[in-house]
């Protein structure tokens, strides 16, 4: 269920996404618990090692030759602060917001995280992905 923190959060992650220097989309994206924001970030024309390691499980003919310039998700998950892989930390709890806009109409757009992103998401253990898709916004739980 989106409740008004998860808007809140959407929120957020749209402030970011308009600091995003890529041409094509503006993306952003925030990890949280609760009303605790952990990262965020955005995508852009920067290169991002992380990128580059989950681009693998995207279907490019050469992915070796695919420059990995980096996803919001990606950016906010490599921004994770030090503490949430420590001591047990437990972020099943957290969910990850991702948001989209038309350039044109500033209506949501769809937002659901490629493959790359969302094999990181999962090997990180994020527990709750929420996104704009065309005219609103989705969740999902991940297992
Ligand atoms: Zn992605």
């Amino acid at each position: 269920m989106i409740i008004n923190r998860d808007l809140a959060m959407l929120r957020l992650a749209k402030q970011e996404s308009k600091l995003s220097d890529f041409k094509q989309v503006h993306m952003g994206c925030c990890i949280a618990i609760k009303n605790n924001v952990l990262s965020i970030g955005c995508n852009g024309e920067k290169s991002n090692p992380m990128q580059c390691k989950f681009n693998r499980f995207r279907n490019f003919d050469k992915p070796e030759q695919v420059i990995a310039k980096q996803h919001s998700e990606i950016s906010a998950l490599s921004k994770l602060p030090w503490y949430v892989f420590e001591n047990d930390f437990n972020l099943k709890r957290a969910t990850i917001y991702i948001y989209r806009e038309h350039k044109d109409t500033h209506t949501y757009a769809m937002a659901f995280p490629c493959p790359a992103c969302m094999e990181a998401i999962k090997q990180i253990s994020i527990g709750r992905i929420v996104y704009t898709i065309e005219n609103g916004i989705a969740e999902m739980k991940i297992a």
